[in-house]
Formats: C-alpha cells, sequence, structure tokens
C-alpha cells in the first residue's frame, strides 16, 4: 500500500467524508413520500423528488452542514434527556393521509414537542421561520393536539453557539392554506403524475432555487437542472453528431414536419376567418329562428351538440368529498404519447 492510501492511512477529513457518505447511503426516510416537514418549502421539489426526477448529489459540504443539524439534535435531545431520563422520544412519526412528519423530540411527561433546528446569527431577525411554524402546525393539526401537547421550535445558531426557543401556539388558520399544498402535491404525484410547475414568483438566481454562500459562491438546489436549464439551454445544435447512415432519412422527416407545420399554420388562419363567418351566421339563425340556410350551391345546418357532463376530480378532493383511496380502484393509466419535434424553428421553416 502507497503512504497515500487512506485505509492503510486515514486522515481525519476522510474518516468525515467516508461518514457522511456512508450516512447518505443509509437515508432512513422513503424519498416517495409526502413530507409534512416540506410543506412549506417550495411544492414542485417534492413532487420533483417523488416522481423521481434527477437530483445533484449532495456535495461533501451540503451533507456536513446536514449532519451537523444531526448532531446539534443529539445535545439538544441530551439536554432533555438529563432532565427526563427514558422519557425523551426521538423521531416520532406522525403518518397522516396527507403526507408523513417526524417529531424530533418528544418529551412524555409534559407533552412537549420540540422541533430542532440549526441557522446563524445573521438570521437571527427572521425567526422563527415561517415554514418551519407550517411544520410544527401540521404536527400539533394532525398528532399534538389529540395529545395535548405544546410545542416549541429550537433554533442553534451554529457560529454563537447560542440556542434560541420560540414556542409555536396551534394556529388553525394555517392549516387549509397548508392542506391545499398537501392536496396538489398529492394529485400531482398520484392522479397527473407530473410535477407542479415551478411558483411564479420563482427565479432562477434567487433563493430558494440558488443562493450565495458566506464565502461567495453559489449553492443551489438540488434540482436546479431539472426546472431551469430547458430555459437557458442554447438552442440544440443542428448537424450534431447524428449517424449520417440517417441523413436521408433525417432530412426526409425534417422537410415533412416543415410542410405540417406550414399547413396546419395555414389551416389555422383559415379556420379562424371560417369561424368569423360563423360567429356571424349564426347570429343571424337565431334572429331568423331558422334551422338551417338553403343555398343554391347546398345547405348549411348548424348543429348544436348538447353540452356534455363532466365531473371534477380535483375540485371533489380538494373539498373532502371523496378520498384518493375511493378513487384508487378506478386509476387508469394514458399510453405514453410518443411526439417527434425538431426543435429550431428557423430552420424548420426554411426546409425544402
Ligand atoms: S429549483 Fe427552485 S423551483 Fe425547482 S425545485 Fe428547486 S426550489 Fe423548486
Amino acid at each position: 500500500m502507497s503512504a497515500h492510501d487512506p485505509l492503510a492511512r486515514p486522515t481525519t477529513e476522510w474518516l468525515h467524508t467516508v461518514h457522511l457518505q456512508d450516512l447518505h447511503a443509509q437515508n432512513p426516510f422513503d424519498p416517495h413520500e409526502i413530507r409534512l416537514s416540506a410543506t412549506g418549502g417550495c411544492p414542485r421539489q417534492q413532487t420533483l423528488r417523488i416522481l423521481d426526477y434527477e437530483a445533484d448529489p449532495p456535495s461533501v459540504q451540503q451533507l456536513s452542514i446536514f449532519h451537523a443539524g444531526h448532531y446539534w439534535e443529539d445535545y439538544l435531545a441530551s439536554l432533555w434527556e438529563a432532565r427526563y431520563p427514558g422519557q425523551v422520544n426521538r423521531q416520532v412519526t406522525v403518518d397522516t393521509e396527507w403526507g408523513t412528519g417526524h417529531i424530533d423530540l418528544w418529551i412524555e411527561p409534559i407533552h412537549h414537542l420540540v422541533e430542532c433546528k440549526t441557522t446563524t446569527s445573521k438570521k437571527r431577525e427572521d425567526l422563527p421561520l415561517e415554514e418551519h411554524l407550517d411544520q410544527v402546525n401540521l404536527y400539533l393539526h394532525f398528532w399534538g393536539n389529540d395529545h395535548q401537547a405544546t410545542a416549541e421550535i429550537a433554533y442553534v445558531l451554529k457560529d454563537t453557539g447560542e440556542v434560541l426557543t420560540f414556542p409555536v401556539p396551534y394556529d388553525p388558520d394555517r392549516i387549509p392554506v397548508l392542506l391545499d399544498r398537501l392536496q396538489r402535491m398529492i394529485i400531482a404525484v398520484t392522479i397527473d403524475e407530473e410535477p407542479l410547475p415551478i411558483p411564479e414568483d420563482y427565479a432562477p438566481a434567487r433563493f430558494p432555487c440558488a443562493w450565495r454562500t458566506p464565502t461567495g459562491g453559489w449553492r443551489r438546489c438540488e434540482f436546479w437542472r431539472a426546472c431551469w436549464t430547458h430555459a437557458q439551454s442554447p438552442k440544440p445544435t443542428p448537424d450534431a453528431a447524428a449517424d449520417p447512415a440517417w441523413d436521408e432519412t433525417l432530412r426526409a422527416h425534417y422537410a415533412l414536419s416543415a410542410e405540417i407545420a406550414q399547413l396546419k399554420a395555414q389551416l389555422k388562419a383559415l379556420e379562424d376567418e371560417k369561424k368569423t363567418y360563423e360567429k356571424a351566421l349564426g347570429a343571424y339563425l337565431d334572429d331568423t329562428q331558422q334551422p338551417h340556410l338553403t343555398t343554391p350551391w347546398g345547405i348549411l345546418t348548424r348543429t348544436v351538440s348538447q353540452p356534455t357532463v363532466s365531473y371534477d376530480v380535483k375540485a371533489a378532493l380538494k373539498d373532502g368529498q371523496i378520498t384518493l383511496d375511493q378513487i384508487a380502484p378506478y386509476r387508469k393509466l394514458s399510453q405514453p404519447r410518443v411526439t417527434w419535434t425538431w426543435k429550431d424553428p428557423e430552420r424548420l421553416h426554411s426546409a425544402s
């Protein structure tokens, strides 16, 4: 073995990195569950994770920050444990039909739940964060109120070592908004099987999509590429490395696509013009109470179909009139739709 073989001569940094990677590989949380803890965050992010969109692997720095949260939680738990030996429950699961949560600490004798967070002193004035209040309110709503619980969020300011506590009274007014968010996520991943759209006020270089680190670098959401690269990537380069053996087929497809696009554009203009005439003719038929118009070249008949009945399942779910369990046996998956698209419209229209 060489002198640099870390197995033979490990360093502290190497041990730390390996430990983090092991912890990451053993992540006990189900990636396909809706997490109550993230309800206040980006709604699209949860749907991307559940639908298995590719995420950037976490850097060692991100894993370190995440891990630091765990050992600070161990410390806070030890404070309660010293006070109430053997009566502190950790990671209590809150299982609901809306998603799953994990209460960090449940102090049994005083019916008190503690959510442990880490932050820095720069954020002191913003505490407690709204999304953390949302999380604890959901824990109270689904679990804590039945246990006559009080609740707090304990923040560790990592740069100063201070611990700040914020009591969280149950706020029933928060709940409908949060349930609506959860409902939209459930419908997206179970019925639509499409991620929710990027929220309108989000931007690629703004939190929570991307943000500056204290050292001046950039950090970004693990799903940033899935959300923003399509908007920023250059046009696909024509003449990329397609096998020349396919040239003829591709050229024919290209020309046909261009012709179809041109015909569709013409057809749309003709349909639009026809509709303007039909609007005027329809008004004339209404006024004169005639069923059709007779001309030397044919009879023009207007047919008005009866309104069709449909049911807004999403609205019924949203109002709580039906549940996903009830409609699960009627779930149908459509056949995958296959479309072929040439991405460069300028070249497409100039094809001959
Ligand atoms: S990049 Fe932004 S919009 Fe996309 S999942 Fe992350 S936070 Fe949400």
